[in-house]
């Protein structure tokens, strides 16, 4: 059975249509990212999939469960971690997890022995009792990460987890994405930063304009393309060819190279395949 199953999603905001008709699964355990530009229409999915807002048409499940048809029982299964941090700055870290455990009705018992766990599974234990103001910008969002978990939900929603974030609060927040996908949840993770997706995700969605284009593993995706890529350089800007291994790229930058012009040989990445399938930049 899969963990998530969303047939045909429409969401129009009067003349708005910011989906389309999407549809996509999602098996148990596994990282599907969501990679799409500006405006896509990624939130929209993840506030419609957590129940925010209501969809125009369509149906969606989680494991057996109708999410519109039974959203409090649906809501039990999935965690939500927002694109803006909504934690309370001027209540301690446990006191936020102490609330969004009374939300979920938990007891105060659960949420002690719960929150203890999770503060020290983010590295957050220390700070337990401190204000949240107190935090750095990568603490408040493990902070937010961890407040998803507490209810233990099958299915985590990350929409743009770690963006505004330096390099090395990105990756540190990728490894533990990572860990909380080992321990079993499903998690579906909205970017823009191909790299982020590349990492992490065992399948990519490219979304754009409302509409999945393509669906697949990120080195499937890069396989269709090829194995190397040749930049060119051109008065008219850049140009990239594709090929299936470093002797046809070679060949083909040597056949150019009398000529004045920037040649780049390098692999096919993730963003190559994006660009080549929504043929716009994210
Ligand atoms: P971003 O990367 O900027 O978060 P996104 O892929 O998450 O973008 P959405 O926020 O889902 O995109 O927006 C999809 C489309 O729906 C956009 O055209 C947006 O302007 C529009 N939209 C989203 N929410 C509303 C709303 N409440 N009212 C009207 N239009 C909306």
């Amino acid at each position: 059975m899969d963990a998530v199953r969303v047939e045909n999603l429409v969401k129009e905001y009067g003349p708005i249509k910011a989906l389309r008709g999407i549809s996509f699964r999602i098996a148990p355990q596994i990282l599907f990212a969501f990679l799409g530009p500006n405006g896509a229409g990624k939130t929209t999915t993840i506030r419609i999939l957590s129940g925010l807002t209501r969809p125009t048409a369509g149906r969606a499940f989680f494991f057996d469960v109708d999410v519109f048809g039974e959203p409090v029982k649906a809501k039990r299964l999935a965690g939500l971690v927002p694109q803006t941090i909504n934690l309370d700055l001027e209540l301690t870290l446990y006191e936020n997890l102490l609330i969004h455990g009374l939300l979920f009705g938990l007891s105060q018992r659960e949420i002690r022995r719960r929150a203890e766990e999770l503060l020290t599974f983010a590295d957050l234990l220390p700070r337990k009792n401190h204000k949240v103001r107190t935090l750095s910008g990568g603490m408040r969002r493990r902070l937010l990460i961890i407040r998803a978990l507490l209810h233990q939900p099958k299915i985590l929603f990350l929409d743009e987890p770690t963006v505004g974030l330096d390099p090395h609060i990105r990756r540190r927040l990728w490894g533990l994405i990572k860990r909380i996908q080992q321990r079993g949840t499903t998690i579906f993770l909205t970017t823009h930063y191909i790299e982020e997706a590349e990492f992490l995700a065992d399948r990519v969605a490219f979304i754009d304009r409302g509409q999945i284009v393509i669906e697949d593993t990120p080195k499937a995706l890069i396989a269709r393309l090829g194995e190397f890529a040749v930049d060119v350089v051109k008065e008219e800007g850049l140009e990239t060819k594709y090929f299936r291994n470093r002797e046809e790229a070679e060949k083909f930058a040597l056949e150019l190279s009398g000529q004045s012009q920037t040649i780049t040989i390098r692999r096919v990445n993730l963003e190559d395949a994006f660009v080549y399938f929504t043929g716009r930049k994210v």
